[in-house]
Parts: C-alpha cells; structure tokens; sequence
C-alpha cells in the first residue's frame, strides 16, 4: 500500500526525519493560507499522487508569489497527473502539499528496501540525488552504495558513517544523517514498511539535512495490523479493479494487452501469460483466482476482465487439483450466461474430472472453445483476439 508525500512526511516526523515545513491543501484558498500560515519568501506547490516522476511532470511548482500560489494550486487540482510511473492515464489530483522553499546545496538520495538477494533490509545512499537516480543506477552504478543490516546485530553505527562519507558529509551532518537513517530504521519495522525513499534528501546551504520527498510503501499483508496506516490510504489513487479483485479475494493485475486470462495459482498464472507471449499475444492481465474457487469468483473473475475494453478473447486455464473440473466448467458457464461474455473464451481444464468439464463446455453452443492442452488454448486464443482486433 502507498501513501501520499505529505503523510510520510507526518510519519518522518514522529519519527525524527527532518522535513520542510508543510500544509496539505485540497482547494486554492487552503494553499492561499497554508502559504500565509506557513510565511517566508517562496513556496513550492506538490501535487499529490502515488507515484514519482511528478518534478519532471510539471506536479512540481516553484513560486514566489501568493498569486501564484493559488494560480499554481487551480492548475493542478481537479486534474490529472501523468508522469513515467503512472500510464497513460495518470492519477487524479486531490491534494497539495505547500511547503516553504529552502536554498538547496546539493541533492542526495536514501532509501531503505528489502533486498531479496541479500535477504536483508538494505540502506542506499547516492550523492547523485534528485530526479534522475535511474539513470545514475543505470549509468554509474559506483555511485550508490548499499549497506545490508543483520537482522539480529540490527542497524549499527559504522553503517551510517559508511552511507554519511559516500553521501561526503562531515562533523555535524554524520550525526544528523544517523538519526534519518535511525528512524528509518524503525518506522520500517513498526509500521513494516516494504520501502521508504528520500529522494532527494537535500543539503541546505546552511548544512542542514531535510527529506525533501517522502515515499513509502507497505507491505499489503501486514497492513491489517496498523490500523493508522490502514486509515491513510486513499483508495481514489489505486487501480480500481485491483481494489474489486481483492475484495473478492482475486489476486489481479492490470496490463495492456488484449487477451484476459483467468488462472487459478499464481505460478501457472504467469506460465500462462508467458506462453500467451510466447505465441504472439499479450495479456490484459494477471489474475489467480486461487485454489479453492468457486462460481461467485469466477463470475467475479469474468467481470473484471470484460470491464477492461482492450479485452478482445479470454483465455481460462485452469488446473482441478482442489477444485474438479465439472464443477469449474459449470461455473465458467454460468458465469458467462450472467454476465454475457461477448468475446470468445478459450478454456483448458486439466486435472480432477476433466474430461466430463469438456464435455460440458462442448456442448453449449456459446463462443467457447474447449482446448485439450495448453500449447494449443495459447494458440487459439492469439489468433481469435488478433481476428477481433
Ligand atoms: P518527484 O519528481 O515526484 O520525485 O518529486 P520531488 O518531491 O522529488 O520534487 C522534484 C524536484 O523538485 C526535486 O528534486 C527538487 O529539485 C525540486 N524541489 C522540490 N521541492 C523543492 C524546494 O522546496 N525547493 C527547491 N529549490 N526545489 C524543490
Ligand atoms: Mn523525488
């Protein structure tokens, strides 16, 4: 789960990171007097939105004046933001965060993510910071520093001075950086966040350090258990047939493609798309129905996938290790008188009573094609959607 820049902002907060002075605001009068409130000789207006790339998306606004302030402010609200993270159609933009400007001196960046090679929580510290970490990642990869922590000796001192001299801070500011990374530390683990970025943490002219940007995802599995972060979460930013998925227990992802796929197992899931691609296709989405599925799921299922427009065939790959097959194919059928699936659909059952499943989906007169293996369904379904497209 994701949160917006002005509420890890609150969070660094509490826990001790540095960041510029602040007001959230959802109307150009509240930036006119977060602004006010907030005094001194410039701002900068933030649009607020779940994903990166805003600076260079123009969800950035430096101003000297309230005029602009608020002209800044009528700009962005009501509008739709899209930069390299967000697709095409971008993300809504409801919220604003003014902040007072500060002379920066430099630009780093530090972050803290789980390292699965490693298997280790991982600090990454760059003195490369500001909008184009990806091109130094990709470029100069000498310049970013990773520094794994040990799960039982913790976050330790040296490790900080190692991430302070390759950020090249000195005296005062190697203290300074020690709390940050202290506190990034712990809210990490209280909240179990899954990443939380500082790009950029800023160098002031006078040798402060201050967050300039927030960004922190949680890990969806744990987040039942905080309720506070649970409470930040602002569904208007999240996909929202991801959030349809999940409520009924669909594991889906939204892709660009043209051929839906309904797949019970996350592993055969992605065998499945893997083939689709394999054979010329690309899939509109990933979605497990998990093992034990049933008629409302896959009604569900069907309903999901038919409501993204680009869909032009479905392929359904199930295997009947829980679940049988005849008691599958009856569900894809009922499931498709109510939800009046317009597009043809290829199904491959395989597993407990599949062949009585076949013989139920043969026998129907709808646009379904039973398949007997998977090389052939993956076939078939690529050349029905290219037909319809
Ligand atoms: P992102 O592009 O979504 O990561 O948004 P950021 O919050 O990182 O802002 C992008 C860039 O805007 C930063 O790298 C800074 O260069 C600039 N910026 C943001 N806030 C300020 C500020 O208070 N003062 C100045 N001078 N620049 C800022
Ligand atoms: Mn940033």
């Amino acid at each position: 789960m994701n949160i917006h820049e002005y509420q890890a902002k609150q969070l660094f907060r509490s826990y001790g990171i540095p960041a510029p002075e602040g007001r959230p605001a959802a109307s150009a009068q509240e930036a006119d007097r977060a602004a006010r409130g907030l005094g001194g000789a410039g701002w900068v207006v933030k649009a607020q939105v779940h994903a990166g790339g805003r600076g260079k998306a123009g969800g950035v606004k430096l101003v000297k004046t309230l005029e602009d302030v608020a002209a800044a402010s009528r700009d962005l609200l009501g509008g739709r933001l899209v930069t390299h993270q967000t697709g095409n159609a971008g993300l809504p933009v409801r919220n604003l965060l003014i902040e007072r400007t500060y002379p920066i001196k430099r630009e780093l960046y530090l972050s803290l993510i789980v390292d699965r090679g490693s298997e280790r929580m991982t600090f990454i510290a760059s003195a490369a910071g500001g909008m184009d970490i990806e091109a130094v990642a990709h470029e100069s990869p000498e310049q970013i520093l990773s520094v794994a922590i040990h799960p039982a000796a913790g976050l330790q001192a040296n490790q900080c001075r190692r991430c302070a001299y390759a950020l090249g801070l000195k005296g005062e500011q190697i203290k300074a950086l020690t709390g940050i990374m202290q506190g990034m530390y712990r809210l990490f683990l209280e909240k179990d966040a899954s990443q939380i970025e500082i790009n950029p943490l800023i160098e002031t002219e006078a040798g402060e350090l201050l967050a300039l940007d927030a960004k922190i995802n949680f890990d969806d599995n744990a987040v039942a258990a905080h309720p506070d972060i649970l409470a930040l979460r602002d569904h208007e930013q999240e996909d929202a047939k991801e959030n349809k998925a999940q409520q009924y227990g669909l594991n889906y992802i939204t892709l660009d493609g043209t051929i839906g796929c309904m797949v019970n197992g996350a592993g055969l899931a992605m065998a499945t798309m893997d083939l689709v691609k394999l054979k010329g296709g690309s899939p509109a989405n990933f979605l497990d129905v998990g093992g034990g599925t049933n008629v409302e799921k896959v009604c569900e299922a069907f309903k999901l996938i038919l409501s993204d427009g680009n869909v032009k065939a479905v392929l359904v790959n199930i295997f009947g290790g829980i679940v049988q097959c005849d008691i599958i194919a009856s569900g894809i059928l009922a499931a498709i008188k109510q939800v009046h699936v317009a597009v043809p659909v290829v199904v491959r059952l395989e597993g407990t009573n599949a062949e009585q499943g076949r013989a139920l989906l043969n026998s129907t007169g709808l646009n379904l094609y039973a398949a007997d293996d998977l090389t052939h369904a993956a076939e078939q379904v690529v050349a029905l959607a290219e037909a319809a497209a």
